[in-house]
């Protein structure tokens, strides 16, 4: 393997890297009645041009229309998703300071000793968004042409293969960690800081494969920029329609989508949290959201999932479930 500057070890990076407005968030008053009086920020805890990144971009435009301000998307990278939602965590709870983020937000206590926020204690659930399908795919030139051919392959050469994700409790390692143990072996991981930069790699052949969602590879599959071996999801995908599942590619068992919510800060004023809450709503039901989501394999939540309290159920629910995955995996971030 031939190492690149994308590769890392789990550090953090700030950078400001997408807005739909004019200038960044600062320390607020207390929002009141007047919210939104500044401009708010969505901190999306990977990189720009991954698939979080993407769906946050999607929204945060219509949101920025409803609620009559602007929203500036700001990349907190790094410790598969961990630096951002604590620097959400220790924001201000003014409604200024917002959380984009997925299924890592329910694995992360499980799998860091000292991950300095408590999922359920230290955010309030504005409202689920989107679940979105994996992918697992390969450098366009990697051996192994099936998912069964590919559990053979990296099954008898373990030591050389490299797996690619976005940093421990990320949904690509997670994926991975499902595939390896459906497949028995375990390979090589290389961390990103997200996935925008990890695909990348995945084309330029520095990484042989990686599990990621459509909102990320669609793209490279069509193109044959990658090769695809299968959808994690029970049912296909419409915009692939010729890629299989995992079932019907012979792991049955490898099974995960990827769903994603906004969050803020514990202590944010209740009628703020539903003004996000609508405004998300309304994002969701734009008909350009749709479109763009639906070109890359998937689609908004329903309008009843996008509420506080149906994130919270669901929050709630993927920490006992995943929890134990975990536990029964014995993985730790070091
Ligand atoms: N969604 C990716 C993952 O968890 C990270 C990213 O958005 O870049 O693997």
């Amino acid at each position: 393997m031939r190492a690149t500057s994308r590769m890392i070890a789990a550090i953090g990076v700030v950078s400001l890297a997408a807005c739909a407005g004019n200038g960044g968030a600062g320390a607020g008053p207390t929002a009141g009645g007047g919210y939104p009086e500044q401009n708010i920020t969505i901190v999306v805890p990977f990189s720009a041009g991954g698939p979080t990144d993407t769906v946050t971009r999607m929204i945060a435009e219509p949101m920025a229309a409803k609620l009559g301000t602007k929203i500036v998307v700001q990349n907190v990278e790094g410790a598969g998703g961990t630096v951002g939602a604590g620097e959400v965590a220790r924001a201000q709870p003014d409604g200024y300071n917002v959380l984009m983020h997925h299924i890592g937000m329910s694995t992360a206590p499980a799998l860091y000793q000292n991950l300095g926020y408590k999922p359920l204690e230290s955010f309030e659930t504005v409202g689920l968004v989107t679940e979105v399908p994996m992918t697992i795919v390969a450098r366009k030139d990697f051996e192994p042409k099936t998912l069964q051919d590919l559990v053979t392959y990296v099954k008898a050469n373990a030591s050389k293969v490299t797996l690619a994700n976005a940093g421990i409790g990320a949904a690509s390692h997670l994926c991975g960690l499902l595939f390896q143990t459906a497949a028995g072996v375990k390979v090589q991981e290389v961390p990103y800081e997200g996935t925008g930069p990890a695909l990348t790699d995945l084309v330029g052949g520095q990484v042989d494969f990686m599990c990621d969602q459509t909102t990320n590879t669609s793209g490279q599959i069509s193109a044959g920029e990658v090769k695809a071996y299968a959808v994690t999801t029970p049912e296909r995908v419409k915009s692939l329609p010729d890629l299989p599942t995992t079932a019907e590619a012979g792991l049955p068992k490898l099974q995960v989508s990827v769903w994603h919510g906004l969050y803020v800060p514990k202590g944010t004023p209740q009628d703020v949290v539903q003004k996000l809450s609508d405004a998300l709503k309304t994002a969701l039901a734009d008909q350009k959201v749709v479109d763009q989501m639906a070109k890359l394999g998937t689609a908004p939540v329903p309008a009843e999932s996008a509420t506080p309290q149906a994130h919270r159920t669901k929050l709630e629910e993927q920490l006992g479930t995943w929890a134990k995955v975990i536990a029964d995996a014995g993985v730790k971030a070091s």
